[in-house]
């Protein structure tokens, strides 16, 4: 259904039609007619199937000359980027529409500017929840002629802690109103609001992950322990992409990351969540305009970004949550161009994690060889071979071969010699994965058990779930690979199948236990059994649980330094915004 057939003004359909937009997306189909009834609706769709059109498209439409005084519809997105992005969109839809005012507001910007833009009478409002708050406390923004409210991205704001606040602000619209919802998932939370908030809501899913995926061909990668980033320097290099996205679960990380791959001269730039907002915009600008090929970024600096012509999307960490997977992907590929993920693993682990997503997406996800410099040699001699035959050379460059074979250097012998320092200035700081150590597959279980031994113990006040979490950490296997666990007065030691001990070991390398370096050997005996505090009369080793766990420290500050992975990310790790 194009958009023409739509009961839409003139205004709006010439705007749309300057966009470029023809024919309506699913979503778009179901919803629009429904919005500009006045119609609740709750709409499911993935990400990339043109949300903010079809609520922004009635909301605008929605509009009329007695609007000029104060924000009839609000709009709350859980980020500032997707608030600013709603925004610039909305505007376009309005451009020939008289007495559309809309106002942005968002935390990290001025609240002046905000203000002043709400009292010239701004009719449309987006913004994140915690700043629409402000407002309404400082009685900048009104609610009591909000006409609709549209909740975009509703299970990313409960996800993010904003519960408290939309439910604040639901109730204090007055109630003769439209309420829309959209989200990509329907958890019970998202039904309890629907329920309480909304009347007779029509609701509109379309059909899953698919439609997104389709489109996405999507590869992983089987990396070495703690290789990902060199890993990822040669999958850049091979593939060239001109415009890519690469995830990573943690602030930290995405400020790692960004470091290393400027160092090593690719045009990268970071976003997360406790950079400046001025920062924030900047780096999104340089990767809009190209200027940043890389964007490094967490999931919720990235939520629903769209940037058009991202060719490629990298998952250096795994998400946290298979919903995310589709998110991230869905950054390429967007309005149904066709796009790549590549999503880097390393250990048993993340293989199962992997194979979870897999399933979750009803889509394969094809393991691809790392490329080897080798190869990268290869493709970079096939480009200089183009390049060479495509140039020009002007009179400078024959003056200086003359001058060469003037002083013995034949031409072929000073045109190896530029090629060579070419080919290694581009080639020379490569890493080499050739040789890291491939992954372990296939341990048969209930195989015999060897011991290792580990360098800490009650002294630092560990936990035995300090320890697996550090070891599931460092390996990528299971906490059920792993057996019994001893500690004693300065050491620990675990019981862990055999064939295993020497990976282990390797991969414990550089492990860390609640900010302590460790050592990991294989357990010989005991250099430590003579040790008699360690053991009880009957040669048990001696284990108070609750020492050994918190020691003299408060519950609340061990927790604070527990191990990130998967399933628990630690509270400062995550973003909210
Ligand atoms: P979502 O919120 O569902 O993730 P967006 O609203 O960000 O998706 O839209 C994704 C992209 O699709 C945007 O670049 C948008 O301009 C484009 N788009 C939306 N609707 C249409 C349409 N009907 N035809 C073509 N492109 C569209
Ligand atoms: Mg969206």
């Amino acid at each position: 259904m194009n958009f023409n057939e739509l009961n839409l003004s003139q205004a709006l359909l010439r705007a749309v039609g300057e966009l470029g937009y023809t024919e309506m997306t699913e979503i778009q189909q179901e919803s629009i007619p429904l919005l500009l009834e006045g119609r609740d609706v709750v709409g499911r769709s993935n990400t990339g199937t043109g949300k903010t059109a079809a609520f922004g498209i009635p909301a605008v439409e929605s509009i009329t000359e007695a609007d000029r005084k104060s924000a009839v519809v609000l709009i709350l997105c859980p980020t500032r980027e997707l608030a600013m992005q709603a925004n610039e969109e909305i505007r376009k839809f309005a451009k020939y529409k008289e007495g559309v005012k809309t106002s942005a507001v968002y935390g990290g910007a001025s609240m002046e500017k905000q203000i002043h833009e709400l009292k010239r009478g701004a009719n449309i409002v987006i913004g994140t929840p915690g700043r629409v708050m402000d407002h309404i406390r400082r009685r900048t923004l009104k609610l009591d002629s909000i006409r609709t409210v549209i909740l975009d991205e509703a299970d990313e704001m409960l996800n993010m802690g904003f519960r408290e606040d939309i439910e604040t602000i639901l109730a204090d619209i007055p109630e003769d109103r439209q309420t829309v919802l959209f989200s990509a998932t329907m958890p019970k939370e998202i039904m309890a609001i629907t329920e309480k908030y909304q009347r007779d809501p029509v609701h509109i899913k379309i059909k899953s992950a698919q439609r997104t995926v389709e489109l996405i061909e999507q590869f992983y990668f089987e990396v070495a322990m703690g290789r990902k980033t060199d890993a990822l320097k040669l999958l850049l290099t091979a593939y060239k992409p001109s415009s890519a996205m690469v995830f990573c679960n943690t602030k930290a990380m995405v400020d790692q990351l960004t470091d290393e791959l400027v160092k090593s001269g690719f045009r990268a730039a970071g976003l997360h969540g406790d950079m400046k907002q001025i920062q924030r915009t900047q780096v999104m600008n340089s990767f809009k305009g190209k200027a940043a090929e890389i964007l490094v970024a967490t999931d919720v600096a990235a939520r629903g970004i769209d940037v058009s012509g991202v060719d490629a999307v990298f998952n250096y960490d795994l998400p946290q949550d298979n919903e995310y997977y589709i998110h991230r992907i869905g950054r390429t590929g967007r309005a149904g161009r066709t796009g790549t993920a590549y999503t880097l693993i390393s250990g048993r682990r993340q293989l199962y994690d992997l194979r979870a997503i897999e399933k979750y997406i009803h889509a394969e996800i094809r393991e691809m060889p790392l490329p080897e410099k080798s190869d990268i040699i290869a493709m970079k001699k096939e480009s200089m071979i183009k390049e060479i035959s495509e140039a020009q050379a002007g009179h400078n460059a024959y003056d200086i071969l003359d001058r060469l074979a003037a002083r013995g250097i034949d031409y072929r012998e000073a045109a190896a010699r530029v090629i060579e320092k070419q080919l290694r200035a581009e080639t020379e700081a490569l890493p080499d994965l050739e040789n890291a150590r491939p992954l372990r597959k296939g341990r048969n279980s209930g195989a015999k058990t060897a011991r290792i031994v580990i360098n800490i113990g009650r002294n630092r006040r560990i936990a035995p779930n300090f320890i697996l979490g550090a070891l599931v950490d460092a390996t990528g296997m299971t906490g059920k690979d792993f057996g019994k666990i001893d500690i004693y007065d300065e050491h620990t030691t675990v019981e862990v199948p055999e064939a295993e001990c020497d990976y282990i070991i390797e991969s414990s390398d550089s492990m860390k236990i609640n900010g302590n370096k460790v050592e990991v050997k294989l357990y010989k005996g005991s250099p430590y059994a003579e040790r008699g505090r360690s053991r009880r009369p009957d040669g048990k080793p001696v284990f108070d649980r609750k020492k050994a766990a918190y020691g003299n420290r408060k519950k609340s500050e061990i927790y604070s330094d527990y191990i990130p992975n998967r399933k628990n990310v630690l509270k400062k790790d995550i973003e909210v915004i």
